[in-house]
């Protein structure tokens, strides 16, 4: 079901009023964003109606889209002001790509699989995103060629902490990933600081499976 451009705004605000502001987003830039992009764009037809709802969404492959709570909490956990280079693990139907693009500098995100891929790279032409690079990859291994990254967001859940996510996270530096076993997992948030780590669970999940050499196998 189609609801119409005004009642999607509508559905936007809504969102920010009742599933967002009292769970503590509180971040006002995080809240704008979210109550900007046009979320119901990255489902399929059937499902646009549906798009606002406080759940997550199939976008195929057998993966999903977050839902709009656990976006705005993960990219709230990053503490963007503007001026910083993101790399996004996991870009999907390309929705947290676009929040993280309103942002910050420039995202660089991976996505394992060419459908998801080929689908989102095509909104982000529709939608003008410019600062948005995007390629198919293993993202356990993250992207070397322009770290460090001073924010890191894994939407998809692993084992740990990749490695190479950390070597590839400035100083200072934010990370934010699931972690725990294929069922449910930790949403933690990591700090790097001075060389030193420190994570803290920001909240309990259950993401899809990051699958790749430093994740889970297939
Ligand atoms: N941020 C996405 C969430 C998509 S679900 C959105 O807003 O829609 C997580 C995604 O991570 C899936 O598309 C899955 O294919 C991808 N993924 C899993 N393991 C990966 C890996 N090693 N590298 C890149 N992407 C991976």
């Amino acid at each position: 079901m189609s609801l119409g451009t005004n009642n999607y705004a509508l559905a936007r605000s809504r969102m920010v009023r009742e599933q967002l502001a009292p769970r503590g987003i509180t971040d006002q830039r995080v809240l704008d964003a979210m109550g900007s992009v046009s979320r119901n764009l990255f489902v399929e037809d059937a499902l646009q109606g549906q798009a606002h709802g406080d759940f997550p969404l199939p976008i195929g492959e057998g993966q999903t889209i977050s839902q709009p709570y656990i976006v705005a909490l993960m990219t709230q956990a990053l503490q963007l002001q503007g001026h910083e280079t993101v790399l996004e693990i996991g870009t999907g139907c390309g929705y947290q790509s676009a929040i993280l693009a309103r942002l910050c500098q420039r995202v660089y995100t991976v996505e394992r699989i060419k459908s998801l891929h080929i689908k989102a790279r095509r909104i982000f032409d529709c939608l003008k995103l410019l600062n948005i690079v995007c390629k198919i990859d293993d993202g356990t291994l993250g992207w070397p060629d322009h770290g460090p990254y001073d924010a890191i967001i894994v939407t998809a859940a692993g084992p740990h902490v990749p490695n190479a996510l950390l070597e590839q996270l400035a100083d200072p530096g934010r990370l934010v990933i699931p972690v725990g076993d294929r069922l449910s997992q930790d949403l933690l948030a990591v700090s790097k600081v001075d060389g030193k780590i420190t994570q803290k669970c920001i909240e309990k999940v259950r993401f899809v499976s990051l699958i790749g050499s430093q994740g889970w196998t297939e």
